[in-house]
């Protein structure tokens, strides 16, 4: 495929009066004839603002009908967007917009508050007066507010700017469409931050539209689907594997809430009618939990993709029965490779859906090794490489980083530990930084979550390593029950010792409420482990 902005003229041109987007809490219903003309007017504004091809845009909002027009504007424009997780505060702000220069900034309407408002003048005060002096984000050059009364604030609206664009733009956006290169930088992606702090991997138009177009395939998505979007835009599972994947099949994404809701999600599955929901486990988990499930109407779902982290088998069993998905599929992939790479295929046998992540991507290769790069022969376990379209241009400016993530051959090291089977099956057995080494012993704690999921009274659960003076590394398991369920820790423990060996028991288990977590509903194991050790010494 060719650059965003061009697959959504063609979903524009085959289907113009199809609905294109459904934003369920802003009640805005959007055809693609419709979509495509206001993208070309935020596009032709946004060069009237006299942001450059190349420059940065940053939009800092979950997920809104605006976000999916900034996203194609911005690519129609040359310009390279930068999502910026709507949780970030202030501080994390100024940290991204200068770490990329971003020129410009799209704020969601929720950042109204005095408060918010406030703390950008701090930062940007030019973005207010032009007669400011240039303070701590000297590239910020203008700051649009997602909201009606943005001047009251200072800022410039939305409808605004997309009302600024003259003749004399709409030609030089012309001329850019000739112009734009699919190998052009168009995306700066911050991984989730489950292992540390997020990186920003920059992607080009080639590789989201090709990835969002065979992730579409990979559950034959056509012009008749309608696609459940609860994950957020601001990342890859919700900006590529939903938006583009829609446009590039000319489908329907509906964005139940601005952030994941489970009711609203079952509540917008049904009366959307919608025949593919995205998740990752987490979410699947907190919308069977919901009290809304049972009355739900599942009948119009065909598919659906879970991904973003292990899958637990009972979950996805669940999903696939109860949600009346047969086809649903596991996708595996990182934000560096645009971002899937493995997916399971809608009619594999239940068996190999619910235990693998599927096969290796049209167009990408991936191979196994150990710790000295020797690749190891299939049903060994060792680190995942990835080498194709997908992967990323390089870490924002970061030549250091880049280099150390993509070999000379141009394999992406992602830092998974994963067995590939005979007929290309892949399952990833965890991160290689979450292995527990006990006593010299290799211990996958993904082995030891699946055995205690197994149990009929514990929802969810996180087993990580802390150190020990003993063994030198010991497994602790956090573990939140079942709604209403009572069960010690050392019931808990006896249990499992009824099902796998000794060694593999976690030394420490404790019940929790939740656990530390991305937004996007990664546990963060770094913050477990943080505090454990914390409470142990
Ligand atoms: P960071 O790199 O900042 O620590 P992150 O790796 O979680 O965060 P993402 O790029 O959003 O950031 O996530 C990619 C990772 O998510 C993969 O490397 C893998 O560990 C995990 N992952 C994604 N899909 C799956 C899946 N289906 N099964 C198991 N793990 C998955
Ligand atoms: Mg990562």
């Amino acid at each position: 495929y060719k650059t965003v902005g061009a697959a959504l003229s063609d979903a524009a041109q085959m289907a113009p009066n199809k609905e294109a987007i459904v934003s369920v809490h802003q009640d805005i219903r959007m055809t693609y004839a419709d979509l495509d003309a206001l993208v070309s007017k935020v596009a032709s504004g946004l060069i009237a603002l006299g942001i450059k091809p190349g420059e940065r845009v940053g939009i800092w909002s979950p997920n809104c009908v605006e976000w999916a027009v900034t996203q194609y504007a911005t690519a129609r424009a040359g310009i390279i967007l930068v999502n910026i997780n709507p949780a970030y505060r202030p501080s994390e702000l100024e940290y991204v917009l200068n770490k990329v220069g971003c020129a410009g900034l799209i704020l969601a309407d929720r950042f109204k508050t005095s408060n918010y408002i406030e703390m950008l003048r701090e930062i940007a005060p030019h973005v207010f007066d032009a007669k400011a002096e240039h303070t701590k984000a000297p590239h910020l050059r203008h700051a649009i507010l997602l909201d009606d009364t943005a001047r009251n604030h200072g800022l410039m609206s939305f409808a605004e700017l997309s009302n600024l664009g003259t003749e004399d733009t709409d030609r030089v956006l012309g001329d850019l469409q000739l112009q734009l290169q699919p190998e052009d930088p168009i995306n700066i992606q911050f991984t989730s931050g489950t292992t540390g702090l997020p990186k920003g991997a920059t992607l080009t138009h080639h590789n989201i539209v090709n990835n969002g177009y065979f992730v579409g395939e990979g559950i034959g998505l056509t012009a008749a689907d309608r696609i459940c979007v609860p994950v957020p835009l601001y990342h890859c599972f919700g900006m590529v594997m939903g938006n583009i994947a829609a446009v590039t099949h000319a489908s329907v994404v509906v964005y139940p809430e601005a952030g994941f809701e489970p009711v609203a999600t079952l509540k917008a599955i049904e009366n959307e009618k919608c025949t593919a929901v995205y998740g990752v486990p987490t979410m699947f988990i907190a919308m069977l939990a919901s009290d809304a499930f049972a009355e739900c109407d599942f009948s119009s779902l065909r598919t659906g993709i879970m991904a973003g982290s292990p899958c637990p088998i009972d979950v996805m069993r669940r999903v696939l029965s109860e949600m009346e998905m047969p086809q649903v599929t596991i996708c595996y992939g990182m934000t560096e490779t645009s971002p899937v790479s493995f997916q399971s295929k809608m009619d594999d046998p239940i068996e190999k859906r619910v235990s693998t992540v599927g096969v290796i991507h049209p167009h990408l290769e991936a191979k196994i090794v150990d710790e000295n790069g020797r690749v190891l022969p299939c049903g060994e376990i060792g680190e995942l490489y990835t080498r194709g379209y997908s992967v990323m241009h390089g870490y924002w400016e970061d030549e250091q980083a880049t280099q150390k993530a993509i070999d000379a051959q141009g394999w992406m090291r992602t830092g998974d530990l994963a067995v590939i089977d005979i007929d290309g099956y892949a399952n990833i057995t965890g991160r290689s930084k979450d292995v527990v080494i006990r006593g010299g012993e290799n211990i996958y704690p993904r082995e030891i979550e699946e055995y205690l999921l197994g149990h009929p009274h514990i929802q969810d659960v996180q087993v990580f390593g802390v150190p020990d003076d003993k063994f030198g590394e010991v497994t602790c398991a956090w573990i939140v029950l079942s709604k209403g369920a009572s069960l010690s820790e050392d019931e808990i423990v006896l249990w499992l010792k009824s099902k796998i060996s000794h060694y593999k028991i976690p030394a420490y288990v404790r019940l929790v409420s939740e656990y530390p977590m991305t937004v996007t509903g990664k546990a963060q194991k770094f913050l477990m482990r943080d505090a454990m050790i914390k409470e142990l010494n």
